[in-house]
C-alpha cells in the first residue's frame, strides 16, 4: 500500500489489531453461532492464501501490529497453517503478536506447527465441560477432540485462554466449574456475553445472561480482585484468589467498550468491516484484484477509518427482536 499513515478513525481511535477471517466454514454449529442447516459461502468468493498474505502485509505496514487469525473455524481452512507461517515472518518486524481463535477439534494436529510459525497464545472456545450437553450446544459430539486439543496446545507451549459465552439455561449453572477447570489446568478464562448477531433456531432472549449478574454470583463464591491487565481486546480481567487464576469478562451488552475500540475485521471475501455490530465497510478483494491495488487498497483503508462508526447498539431485550447484524459471528470473524 502506498499510504503509510496509521490508522486513526475519525473518533481519534488508533486502530492496530485486525482479526483476520480466513473461512465462514466450521465443523461444528454452535446453536448461538448458526443454525443447523448454515448455508456456507461458494469456495470461489474466498481470498486465496496469497491474497489474505498480502492483505496482511499491506496493513502491517499500516500500523496493525496485532493480527488474530479467526474464523468460521480457521484450522479447518487447508493452507492455514503456510498462512500463519508466512505472516508469522513480521514477528519482531513490524508485528507484535500472531494468534489465533479455535474451537479446538483439530488444535491436537496444528499445535506444534502454531508453535513453529510463531504463535505463542491462543483462545480456545469452549461453552461446557460435558459430553452431552457440548453436543447439544455445538451439534456434534466433539468435546473429547477439543480437550486433547487444548490439553496438545499446552503441550507445546502455548498459553491458553478459555472462551465461554454465558447462556441462560444452558451452561450458566457450569460457569464456576468451567473457570476453575481452566484454572486448574494452568489456563486464563474469560466469559462472553452472547451478541445478536444473524439468525439462529430460537429467540436469543432465551438464553441471553446479563455477566453482571453471573459476576455477582461468583462474587458469593470467590473473591474477585479487579486487574489492570489488558490484552489488546475488550475483555477486562479480575485474579481470583482462591483458584490463582484470571478471569475475563467480555460484556457488549451491560457494559459498552466501544470508547477504546482498536480493533477491525476482515472476512475471508475481503470485506473490511469497521465494526462487529455495524454494516459499515469497504471491499478489500475489489482492491486486491483492482489495476492499482495498492493505491486502491490505500484509500479504502482511509475510507474504512472515516466510517468506523463510534459505537454498536447491541440489545437483548423482547422476544423476537432481529438481530443487530444480519451476518453471523462465523462471517465477520469472532
Ligand atoms: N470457530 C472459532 C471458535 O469457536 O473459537 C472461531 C470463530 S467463533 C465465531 C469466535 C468466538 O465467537 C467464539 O468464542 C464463539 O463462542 C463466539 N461467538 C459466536 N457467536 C457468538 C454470538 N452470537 N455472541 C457471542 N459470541 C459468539
Ligand atoms: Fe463454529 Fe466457532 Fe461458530 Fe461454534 S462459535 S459454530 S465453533 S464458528
Amino acid at each position: 500500500m502506498s499510504s503509510q499513515l496509521p490508522l486513526v478513525d475519525a473518533f481519534n481511535r488508533r486502530i492496530t489489531y485486525l482479526r483476520l477471517s480466513v473461512t465462514d466454514r466450521c465443523d461444528l454449529r454452535c446453536s448461538y453461532c448458526m443454525p443447523e442447516r448454515m448455508e456456507f459461502l461458494p469456495r470461489k468468493e474466498v481470498l486465496s492464501l496469497e491474497e489474505l498474505h498480502r492483505l496482511a502485509l499491506g496493513f502491517i505496514d499500516r500500523g496493525i501490529r496485532k493480527i488474530r487469525i479467526t474464523g468460521g473455524e480457521p484450522l479447518v481452512r487447508r493452507d492455514v497453517i503456510e498462512l500463519i507461517h508466512a505472516v508469522g515472518r513480521k514477528l519482531g518486524n513490524g508485528l507484535d503478536e500472531l494468534t489465533l481463535t479455535t474451537n479446538g477439534t483439530q488444535l491436537a494436529r496444528h499445535a506444534e506447527s502454531l508453535v513453529a510459525a510463531g504463535i505463542r497464545r491462543v483462545n480456545v472456545s469452549l461453552d461446557t465441560l460435558d459430553p452431552g450437553l457440548f453436543a447439544k450446544v455445538s451439534r456434534r459430539d466433539q468435546l473429547g477432540a477439543v480437550l486433547d486439543g487444548i490439553a496438545a496446545a499446552r503441550d507445546a507451549g502455548l498459553k491458553v485462554k478459555i472462551n465461554t459465552v454465558a447462556l441462560k439455561g444452558v451452561n450458566e449453572h457450569e460457569l464456576p466449574d468451567i473457570i476453575a477447570w481452566a484454572h486448574g489446568q494452568g489456563h486464563d478464562a474469560t466469559l462472553i456475553e452472547v451478541m445478536p448477531l444473524g439468525e439462529v433456531d430460537g429467540d436469543r432472549i432465551d438464553h441471553y445472561l446479563p455477566l453482571t449478574a453471573v459476576r455477582e454470583n461468583l462474587e458469593r463464591r470467590w473473591t474477585l480482585v479487579p486487574s489492570d491487565l489488558r490484552t489488546g481486546g475488550p475483555a477486562r480481567y479480575v485474579d481470583i484468589a482462591e483458584t490463582g487464576g484470571r478471569l475475563g469478562f467480555i460484556t457488549p451488552l451491560t457494559n459498552n467498550f466501544c470508547d477504546g475500540c482498536n480493533r477491525i475485521r476482515v472476512t475471508t471475501t475481503g470485506q473490511l468491516y469497521a465494526c462487529l455490530g455495524g454494516s459499515e465497510k469497504v471491499d478489500l478483494r475489489a482492491a486486491l484484484r483492482s489495476s492499482d491495488p495498492e493505491g486502491r487498497l490505500a484509500a479504502a483503508l482511509d475510507t474504512a477509518m472515516r466510517i468506523k462508526p463510534e459505537r454498536h447498539h447491541f440489545r437483548i431485550d423482547h422476544r423476537g427482536a432481529q438481530p443487530a447484524q444480519a451476518r453471523h459471528m462465523s462471517v465477520t470473524g469472532g
